[in-house]
């Protein structure tokens, strides 16, 4: 019944309060808007209620808060269709650098995805030279990018930030397979609801163990794929899915039905390979 009375009052905010209403949790953000709040926006009163659905769905976000218009305005937003005919290989990219390491985490149904803070700065990944910290990891069902065109039953994003603030997101690819057994930490105290209460993983958890071996990836600049869809975003999309068993992908399936931004215009962007 709760979930049911969180719905009512969502949808009545949705149409009688206009695009003011709350998303219930205003302190339980995805850490997309943190990081992009910390490094665009000052903090707001409130947040502008969003989602994957209906009136307040992705072709609507920009008109839902004037500080969304770049999800109408932008042009190198994200997720793109990754054409495997265009990707130029790049002598320049090098190889994509994560040390990872067993890490305190906690764990959170935002409303929009569930989500993994990272509680500490222990995790790096590193570019060209420039490193980036992981902030947190979240999920996305069915996948947001596309391969020539096809859809990943899921997309798992890694979110790091630079010191001078700037963002890389690790897209990895998810396929129905074996089992990934180091999900399972985080899946035995899965939040089936929105909550602001993050959950503590006991023990430490290493997010090294939802990566694939082969890091080869696709390079691009785009945007968050949530509102604000604020660009500059250094993508790295993994070439290689991982797999999770038809039941890890079901658990997740269950709580978010699908909870993804489709493909935008690639426009004059390029899209790079390290190999
Ligand atoms: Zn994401």
């Amino acid at each position: 019944m709760q979930v049911t009375k969180r719905v009512s009052r969502l949808l009545f905010s949705a149409a009688f309060l206009t695009v003011m209403a709350g998303c219930g949790n205003n302190n339980n953000l995805n850490l997309n808007e943190q990081a992009a709040q910390e490094t665009t926006a000052p903090s707001t009163a409130h947040q502008t209620h969003w989602s994957y659905e209906g009136d307040t769905s992705p072709e609507h976000w920009a008109e839902l808060d004037q500080l969304f218009a770049t999800c109408n305005t932008g042009t190198a937003q994200s997720p793109v269709n990754i054409l495997h005919d265009k990707v130029q290989a790049d002598e320049h990219l090098s190889p994509v650098k994560v040390e990872y390491s067993p890490s305190p985490v906690s764990i959170v149904n935002n409303g929009h995805t569930i989500q993994v803070n990272i509680n500490n700065k222990d995790n790096k990944l590193t570019i060209e030279g420039k490193t980036y910290l992981l902030q947190q990891l979240h999920f996305h069902l069915p996948s947001e990018h596309e391969v020539d065109g096809k859809h990943a039953e899921m997309e798992l994003h890694l979110v790091h930030k630079s010191k001078d603030g700037s963002l890389a997101v690790l897209g990895v690819l998810i396929n129905a397979g074996s089992e990934n057994t180091a999900l399972n930490q985080l899946w035995s105290v899965l939040p089936a609801e929105e909550s602001a209460e993050e959950i503590v993983i006991d023990g430490a958890f290493d997010p090294a163990g939802l990566l694939p071996a082969d890091l080869h990836s696709f390079r691009y600049q785009g945007s968050l794929t949530t509102p604000p869809c604020t660009e500059g975003v250094q993508w790295i999309v993994l070439e290689n899915p991982v797999t999770w068993s038809a039941e890890q992908i079901g658990q997740f399936a269950a709580i978010f039905p699908h909870d993804n931004r489709p493909v935008q215009p690639l426009g004059s962007r390029e899209i790079g390979s390290d190999e």
